[in-house]
């Protein structure tokens, strides 16, 4: 029997703490929480740390944390506690052999004294024979009554599930139907270890059951042991939740499932990669993140693109989920994030650039500060990483005018073509005529610098080109006007200056090299 698909759902993230949050884990989580949400029901995070192996110290701290900042919320967990709890495995170390014992008394388990040695020539010889690795049923043949004392007697001991060598077993996965394997096929896995530890599968069928989880959503890598968790549940004769195995990630290329192998490869194309932490210092929103994960491998109608956390709750349905891998593709999560940083109030922009301010050496910027340029950035920037690249400018007392900046943006660039004496007679008069303007704002700006460009015969595209880097020392910039009017009079003058003494430098060399060049 399974649960139902009315009623409030119980849903659970259940992460092992092995490494930090990644896209794969953090779309399970929000599709769990937002089955959650939808049907008011309770999400759960529960720490599966019963592999004291491959723990890593910190991970915890960063799942919890990148949930947190993803605003997926959770009711019940190892922090806020709950009626289920502990929430956290190794807390709960004492529960699980109970239920093993269970399993051998009901004879779907039995007591397993094979020594490591003796397991590790079983393996040698399958991967002689070309055998799968499993294991031989040793123990298997041993008289249940005997196994007991030996238990009893203190003899170091596994507890194994016995897999039936007959008949098959079918599970239904909401999203891929029937699944049917032959019983043959099941190892007898190990369900407690001999440290008295449950392995995850018994864990985590024991925790789902005891927690009263209606649905198990989590990655496709489980499919190749559900048939065991099937079992389990009927073994114990339990209801069991619906599952649903998400679909997997393939490589951006399309080929291949993406592994932390893949990471550096990513990094190498220029992307900020898989785990939330990084993609966080890269710039990226929380929204833009879910709205990005919640369409792999989801969507609502084919065409709606933009999701906030309040329409993914509304809209989410189980239904909707395909079991198809999907390419993840970054470009998309920045086409989001663009999406999602239009939609934020100038404030709220504001507040959440000040840390990248901060890191960019601009550590005295206040939210308040950033307010009035958060509308010149806005539409242009693609990760909050990049305003402080684009308007950090505007926080320092003086810059560097280069040579290069000159060349680059005004004597080679494709549409402008400005040759250095042109653009510096033409600056000398903006300088000039700059100083009449009063009140010092855009739009006077704007329009004395037109009225010049019309006098000087020169495209105001060329001009405007010329002022831009000989103000900002840069050929890219918020837009010009609004640039000069934050950056105020004072500033403006002592920059245009120290850009004209460049070019004048640059000009002088000119005429020495053709002065020396032979006639
Ligand atoms: N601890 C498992 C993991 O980290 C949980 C899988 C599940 O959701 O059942 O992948």
């Amino acid at each position: 029997m399974t649960h139902s698909m009315q009623g409030p759902a119980r849903t659970r993230f259940a992460p092992s703490p092995t490494g930090w949050l990644h896209i794969g884990g953090a779309r399970a989580a929000l599709f769990s929480f937002l089955l959650a949400r939808k049907t008011g029901g309770q999400f759960l995070l529960r720490i599966e740390d019963t592999d004291r192996k491959r723990y890593v110290p910190g991970s915890e701290e960063d799942l919890m944390e990148g949930l947190r900042w993803l605003g997926i919320h959770w009711d019940e967990g190892p922090d806020v506690g709950g009626p289920y709890g502990p929430y956290r495995q190794s807390q709960r170390a004492h529960l699980y052999r109970k239920y093993a014992e269970e399993l051998v008394k009901k004879g779907h388990a039995y007591y397993c004294f094979c020594t490591p040695e003796r397991l590790r020539r079983m393996r040698e010889r399958q991967r002689k024979l070309g055998l799968p690795p499993r294991y031989d049923g040793h123990c298997r043949r041993l008289d249940p009554e005997e196994a007991r004392k030996r238990v009893e007697a203190g003899e170091p001991h596994v507890v194994r599930f016995k897999a039936p060598r007959e008949g098959t077993i079918t599970g239904h996965d909401f999203i891929r139907g029937p699944i049917t394997v032959a019983n043959k096929d099941i190892d007898d896995y190990i369900l407690l270890k001999s440290d008295g530890l449950p392995t995850y599968h018994l864990a985590v069928v024991v925790d789902d059951h005891l927690m009263r989880i209606t649905h198990v959503l989590r990655g496709a890598e489980w499919l190749s042991t559900f048939p065991l968790h099937v079992h389990l549940y009927r073994a114990f004769g339990w209801e069991e939740p619906v599952w649903v195995h998400l679909s997997t990630f393939l490589k951006p290329s399309g080929k291949g499932k993406i592994s932390k192998r893949d990471m550096e490869e990513i990094r190498k194309m220029g992307y900020a990669g898989v785990f939330i932490r990084d993609l966080r210092e890269a710039g990226y929103l929380p929204e833009a993140i879910n709205n990005w994960i919640a369409l792999m491998g989801w969507s609502y109608d084919d065409r709606t693109e933009f999701f906030t956390m309040q329409d993914l709750i509304e809209k989410f349905s189980l239904e909707r989920l395909k079991p198809s891998p999907a390419a993840v593709n970054f470009d998309k999560l920045d086409h989001f994030n663009g999406l999602h940083l239009r939609a934020l109030s100038p404030e709220d922009l504001a507040r959440r650039l000040v840390p990248f301010f901060h890191k960019a050496g601009y550590t005295h910027v206040t939210a308040e500060d950033l307010l009035p340029i958060v509308p010149l950035i806005q539409t242009r920037i693609h990760t909050l990483a990049d305003a402080p690249r684009l308007a950090g400018f505007f926080f320092e007392e003086d810059i560097q005018h280069t040579p290069e900046a000159f060349e680059e943006f005004l004597v080679r660039h494709k549409k402008v073509k400005l040759d250095l004496a042109t653009a510096y007679r033409a600056l000398q008069k903006v300088y000039q005529r700059l100083q009449e303007v009063d009140p010092w704002n855009a739009e006077n700006l704007e329009a004395a610098l037109r009225a010049l460009s019309e006098e000087l015969g020169l495209k105001p595209r060329k001009l405007f080109s010329a002022v831009r880097v000989a103000v900002t020392g840069r050929g890219v910039s918020p837009p010009l006007f609004e640039t000069l009017a934050l950056l105020g009079k004072a500033r403006t003058l002592r920059w245009l200056r120290q850009g004209l003494e460049v070019l004048a430098g640059m000009l002088a060399s000119q005429t020495d090299a053709s002065e020396a060049a032979p006639a």
